[in-house]
């Protein structure tokens, strides 16, 4: 692909990544003041004191493993952003052919093409 071709993706890695990171610090924020303050309650109700924790926790877990994610999706945007600086951007790292424009459209950070990216997740699964 062609620098000029690669600048409006770049644009868009830029900006995804600004928005993930805000999300990944606020989320982190959340998630911390979950876990400084359980409860406050003085005791008087244990058993429903217990069920609330448990729902913390759930919640909290799912807050967590959604920073995960976007961490991973950060780190997709990272290397893309680095293909587009090298030249390579729009080339799939598996199989070095041409990943379609239209999924970088819809994907912009993916460095994979269609056919890798499935055979990939397929074998990732179990
Ligand atoms: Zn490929």
């Amino acid at each position: 692909m062609k620098k000029s071709e690669m600048k409006p993706f770049k644009e868009m890695l830029v900006q995804l990544r600004a928005r993930l990171r805000g999300n990944v610090s606020t989320l982190a924020d959340a998630a911390l003041a979950k876990s400084g303050g359980t409860g406050g309650g003085s005791g008087s109700a244990v058993p429903s004191h217990i069920a609330d924790m448990g729902s913390d926790t759930y919640e909290q877990d799912n807050t967590l493993r959604l920073m995960d994610n976007e961490g991973e999706v950060l780190g997709q945007i990272e290397g893309a952003l680095e293909r587009i600086e090298d030249g390579d951007y729009g080339s799939c790292v598996e199989c070095s052919g041409r990943i379609p424009k239209m999924r970088l459209k819809a994907i912009p950070y993916t460095p994979y093409c269609v056919k890798c990216a499935s055979e990939i997740e397929s074998s990732s699964r179990y």
